[in-house]
Parts: C-alpha cells; sequence; structure tokens
C-alpha cells in the first residue's frame, strides 16, 4: 500500500490552495481531470485572485452589477472589481504552485484510517477532505456529516452572449424562492439559477431564463451548495471548502472562503508535519479560523430564510438602497471581510 504525507481529495478551489502550502510528500486525487469539472459561474473578486498569483485566468472585469427585480433594475456600484475565469486555466495554474502528484481516481471513502479509492488504498499521515458539499470523507465517518435539509441546488448554462455587466435577478416568474444570474464571460455568458431548497422544476427554470432573452441553453452544470458551518477537523482529516460549509449563505460565493480556508489549512497540515507547531496546537488553530466568522455566517442565513417567499416592494426597497454609493461600499466591504 502507498504512503504519503498528505492525501487531499478534490483538485478544485479548496484542494488546489491546501495542495499550494505544502511541501511533503502529497497525493491529490479527483474523480474528473484538473479543471474539467466545473460546476461554479466562477465569479470572483479580482485583487483576491492576484493574492495568489492566478490572475492570467481572468476572462472579464466589471465595476457594475446589475440587480433586477420583477420590474425594475438598480445598479450596484462594486467595492472591488469583480471577474470571472476561465475554471480550466485557473485550476492549472493554481495547480503549479505545488509540488503534489495528481490522480485520476474515484474516492469511495475511509476505513480504519485508509482511503479506498475505485483503484487502490492508500495511507497518509492526513487527509484533506475538499471534496465539495458531498465531504466524501468525513461523511463516510460520521453518520448523517451531510445535513440533506441544508443544501440549496443551483444550475447553469455557457453559451454564446456578450453583456457588460454582472446581473442577478431576484424575481419569482424567473425562480421561486432563490435567485437568477447572467454571469458574462468574454464571448460566452454563464446563464443560471439556483433555489435555496429542492426545487424540482429547475432545469425548467433555467431554459425559460435564457429563451427569455431569445437564446438555447446549452449543456448544464450545476452542483448542491451547502449552508451552515460543520465540524472542520475530524480525527487527522482536515476539511476546506464546500466540504466543511465554507460557502457563504445568501450569495453562494464559494470560491473566496474554499480558497481562504485551503490555504489556512494547508499552512497548518504543514507546519505540524515540520515539528513547528504540534497537532492539538494546529487543530485547536484550524478550529478558532473555521469559526470566527461564525455570527455573520448564521446572519446570512437568517437573510437567505427571508428570501423565501420576499415582496416585490421590499427587494426593491433593499436594492434601491443598495445603489447608494457609499451604502454599497460600506455593505461590500463588510460583506467582503467575512
Ligand atoms: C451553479 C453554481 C454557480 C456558482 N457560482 C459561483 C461564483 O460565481 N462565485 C463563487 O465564489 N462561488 C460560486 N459557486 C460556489 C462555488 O462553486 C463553490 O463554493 C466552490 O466550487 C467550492 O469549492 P470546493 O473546492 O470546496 O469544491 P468543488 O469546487 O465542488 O470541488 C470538489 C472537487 O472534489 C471532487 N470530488 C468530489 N467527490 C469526489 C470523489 N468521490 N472522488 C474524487 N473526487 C471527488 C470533484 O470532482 C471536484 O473537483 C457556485 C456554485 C454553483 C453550484
Amino acid at each position: 500500500m502507498e504512503e504519503f504525507d498528505v492525501i487531499i481529495v478534490g483538485a478544485s478551489f479548496a484542494g488546489l490552495a491546501v495542495a499550494s502550502k505544502l511541501q511533503g510528500n502529497t497525493l491529490i486525487i479527483d474523480r474528473k481531470e484538473i479543471g474539467t469539472n466545473v460546476t461554479s459561474a466562477c465569479g470572483t473578486i479580482v485583487k483576491f485572485l492576484e493574492s495568489i498569483g492566478c490572475e492570467s485566468s481572468i476572462l472579464q472585469t466589471f465595476g457594475t452589477a446589475a440587480l433586477h427585480t420583477e420590474n425594475k433594475e438598480h445598479h450596484l456600484p462594486l467595492a472591488d472589481e469583480f471577474c470571472t475565469i476561465d475554471y480550466w486555466k485557473f485550476c492549472n495554474e493554481y495547480f503549479k504552485q505545488s509540488n503534489a502528484e495528481f490522480r485520476k481516481e474515484n474516492v469511495i471513502g475511509m476505513k480504519n484510517g485508509l482511503i479506498k479509492t475505485d483503484k487502490s488504498i492508500y495511507k497518509a499521515k492526513f487527509y484533506a477532505d475538499c471534496s465539495g458539499w458531498s465531504a466524501v470523507l468525513a461523511n463516510s465517518i460520521v453518520k448523517d456529516f451531510v445535513d440533506k435539509d441544508k443544501l440549496s441546488i443551483a444550475i447553469e448554462t455557457e453559451i454564446p452572449y456578450e453583456d457588460n455587466l454582472l446581473r442577478f435577478f431576484i424575481d419569482d416568474k424567473i425562480v421561486e424562492n432563490g435567485a437568477g444570474w447572467l454571469f458574462p464571460a468574454g464571448a460566452n455568458s454563464r446563464f443560471g439559477v439556483g433555489s435555496y431548497g429542492k426545487n424540482p422544476k429547475i432545469n425548467k427554470c433555467l431554459k425559460d431564463f435564457v429563451e427569455s432573452y431569445g437564446l438555447k441553453v446549452g449543456s448544464v452544470h450545476g452542483n448542491c451548495i451547502p449552508y451552515g458551518l460543520r465540524e472542520p477537523v475530524i480525527d487527522n482529516i482536515f476539511l476546506a471548502g464546500d466540504s466543511v460549509g465554507n460557502v457563504l449563505p445568501l450569495t453562494a460565493e464559494g470560491i473566496r472562503p474554499a480558497i481562504r480556508a485551503g490555504t489556512f489549512c494547508g499552512d497548518i497540515i504543514n507546519k505540524v508535519l515540520k515539528s513547528q507547531i504540534k497537532l492539538s496546537e494546529g487543530v485547536q488553530k484550524y478550529m478558532q479560523f473555521s469559526f470566527k466568522n461564525k455570527k455573520y455566517y448564521d446572519y446570512l442565513a437568517r437573510l437567505q430564510r427571508r428570501m423565501l417567499n420576499p415582496s416585490n416592494s421590499r427587494i426593491n426597497f433593499m436594492f434601491k438602497l443598495l445603489s447608494i454609493n457609499p451604502v454599497a461600499s460600506f455593505a461590500l466591504r463588510k460583506y467582503e471581510s467575512i
């Protein structure tokens, strides 16, 4: 049986961030080739991407977002420039920052401290579960680790269409109890719909939304989005990204939180491996990091609940407030600091 210092499951935002901080003998496993399993509109903040040296993946940048309701369009000045990125390019650039070995395998779960995949069994001193909402390692050893009642769902399609604003739609006619979005990315745009709960009609919502632009849905991808922070360490398994619920409730922004958590987590594991800190100290630091913004996560989750059947006039009022420059700037800076 092969042994590694660290095995990371999931080669997306969180997993690649963990890998970027590790110097030991590291294996990163994903069931898909790196950068081929896009599930996201891939919108994030330009200066954040620059801070991790992945700005070459930017496709388009934005200084304003349009907020659409049933009958109005409000313009939100963005405190920091936003962008859409090429997922494949991002992942492959980020992977170059690590010295991890990549293997394409499907991880089945953990038993007796070992990882079982469809091809092999592995052992490591530490594991990082960065497998997204399904938390494949944690969920195989802790019963009901994934709370199915705390999952939103979002799908999207990328098709040829050009625009110059990021667009969000809170409009029951597009999707009930959720939001629609249109994220331009160069010659294409990503049209998506998400629902803060189960929504059996979500595919039809996306089709109708795209057709309202006189366009046709292309291939569709999507994922569940967890809300609520989960336990960040179980035995010698560290969790980062959607697997631990880092994605922000309400906005479903998960890229920055996944990378921030993955970076912190990788740094801690590296220090423990190099005996710079004890494991108990590393675990404590990572727990503190994971829960330090819990009150804001809880606040956003409360706002998310209020978005179930909101009145159009209340949404218009909120968006109108957000169109005022100092209000937008204050609210966005506060939000970005979470
Ligand atoms: C439609 C949609 C649009 C979104 N748009 C945005 C956006 O514009 N901006 C933003 O910030 N956030 C967005 N999000 C949220 C964001 O995509 C996630 O929060 C983010 O991808 C989480 O990163 P992660 O690395 O934790 O998990 P993921 O990106 O989900 O990666 C998990 C990885 O683990 C691998 N994996 C899973 N199970 C196994 C297994 N059993 N064996 C091997 N490998 C496995 C997967 O193949 C995948 O590569 C969006 C989400 C959705 C669904």
